[in-house]
């Protein structure tokens, strides 16, 4: 373990082979989601076959990083400890621009201001060398 991983204390990602794409993108501040030139769709999360048309020859595509909030919740117990300074704190479910979900928190907004198909933007936060987390802000451009 390097110093900086023990100083994140939060539960880190399982970067699998599958995800790889997802987390070397976001370590250059980029998000993608795969991409099926067959019908023309992204999905998020990735997955071997398209689920929109079964094809097998989805890659990875970077996109906007835009979206709206399709579902949220306000989380006032912790989790665990190392969670509990940030409380009250959002999870949010947000529909991305290109297509498919993303789980993810909402920052830069007191949690009583989130709301359903509030317009946010990505933004990333280097918590390790390997990960770098993606969240979203509102988006007021
Ligand atoms: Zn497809």
């Amino acid at each position: 373990m390097t110093a900086e991983r023990l100083a994140y204390a939060k539960p880190l990602p399982t970067i699998t082979r599958e995800g790889a794409p997802f987390w070397e993108a976001t370590r250059e501040k980029r998000l993608v989601s795969q991409y099926c030139p067959d019908c023309d769709q992204h999905q998020f999360p990735p997955r071997r076959l398209c689920m929109h048309c079964g094809g097998r020859n989805v890659g990875w595509r970077t996109i906007s990083g835009k979206g709206r909030i399709y579902s949220f919740t306000v989380v006032h117990r912790p989790p665990n400890p190392s969670f509990a300074p940030d409380v009250p704190y959002v999870v949010a479910v947000i529909d991305l621009a290109e297509g498919g979900r993303m789980m993810t928190n909402i920052v830069e907004c007191p949690p009583t201001e989130v709301r359903v198909d509030m317009p946010v933007i990505a933004l990333y936060e280097q918590v390790t060398e390997e990960v770098t987390l993606v969240k979203f802000r509102p988006d007021r451009g």
